[in-house]
């Protein structure tokens, strides 16, 4: 299968506020090495709790940032190093969905001019051309024709992200960062959202890096999964084989946290039930999952895991996941 996006090495870091201990200038890593590919039609889930870096690394793949270091190979170019006006044609080739539709919807536009807008001049011939294009992708997203002359603030929340979808896929992109896209929704919405995504998936032959922080929410979306923690990949596996096997520690944890549909029984929390994470600028060599592992040893501490293969396709860095093969 052919290699859509493939990212080596990518870090992005941010300056923060204040100095370090050593009296230098204290940087965040949110996003630190990481690397992993997306197959052209495939679905590839990221995961990990808020503030690990997995929006950043979303933001930086579309070049939303300047990239610290590391390549982001978009079929064969690579876009890190490119100026704004090389970006250009890749601009159009690969969207995002954000999690909140209204912050990224003008609410002075009307749902036809929001779909057709991202054509800008370079958009339709004329009205009429226009009109029936944004009718047709109106009806790809579920919504009616008389909602085009409408305004943000009179749908829903799921009515505004298929209107944002709409407006990703006006412009025939290749590939879609699917950011957090359902996480703002009613439950009741998300399912209706993420099929509909998957219908739009088979027909235009989309591939979509699905961010999330829920592992119950990619699971069936997704072809394979990536966990993050603390600007780190910790584990890639194909969906199913993740949830059956998980290799990581943290993984470990993030399913043991699944919220169980059944209300009589509750929700598990991570082994050593700290709800806080600690912080990206946190400095220290060794596992960053060191603090929080119930395995940890002192090699854990001193020596960063190395990222070996598990299983088939099935990648982790954890120093226990090396010791056990
Ligand atoms: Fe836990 Fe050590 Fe594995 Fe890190 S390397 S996840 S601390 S066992
Ligand atoms: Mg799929």
């Amino acid at each position: 299968d052919k290699v859509l996006l493939e990212v080596k090495g990518l870090k992005k870091y941010f300056p923060a506020r204040g100095k370090g201990e050593d009296g230098n200038k204290r940087i965040v890593k949110a996003v630190d090495d990481v690397s992993f590919h997306i197959l052209k039609g495939e679905t590839f889930g990221l995961v990990g709790e808020s503030g690990c870096g997995k929006s950043t690394t979303g933001r930086t793949i579309s070049r939303l940032y300047d990239v610290t270091d590391g390549s982001i190979l978009f079929d064969g170019q690579d876009l890190a190093k490119m100026n704004e006006r090389e970006l250009k044609p890749f601009r159009k080739r690969m969207q995002t969905i954000f999690q909140d539709p209204y912050s990224s919807l003008n609410p002075g536009m009307n749902v036809a001019q929001l779909i057709s807008e991202p054509l800008g001049i370079q958009g339709f011939k004329n009205k009429k051309e226009n009109r029936e294009k944004v009718l047709e992708l109106l009806e790809k997203v579920g919504l009616k024709p008389e909602h085009a002359d409408r305004y943000p603030h009179e749908f829903s929340g799921g009515q505004r992200q298929r209107i944002s979808i709409a407006r990703a896929l006006s412009v025939k992109p290749e590939f879609i960062i699917c950011d957090e896209p359902i996480s703002a929704l009613d439950v009741s919405v998300q399912a209706q959202v993420v099929n509909m995504l998957e219908d739009l998936q088979e027909e235009y032959g989309l591939t979509y890096l699905f961010i999330a922080h829920d592992l119950s929410m990619v699971r069936h979306i997704s072809d394979r999964i990536g966990v993050m923690y603390l600007g780190k990949l910790v584990e890639v596996a194909p969906s199913d084989e993740l949830y059956d096997h998980p290799a990581h520690p943290y993984t470990q944890a993030l399913l043991a946290a699944i919220p169980v549909p059944d209300p009589k029984v509750r929700n598990i929390t991570a082994p050593d039930g700290q709800a806080e994470m600690p912080s990206l600028s946190s400095a220290g060599t060794g596992c960053k999952f060191a603090s929080r592992c119930p395995f940890a040893t002192e090699r854990c501490k001193q020596e960063e895991p190395k990222w070996i293969e598990v299983g088939p396709e099935h990648f982790a860095a954890c120093h226990l996941c090396e010791e056990n093969q």
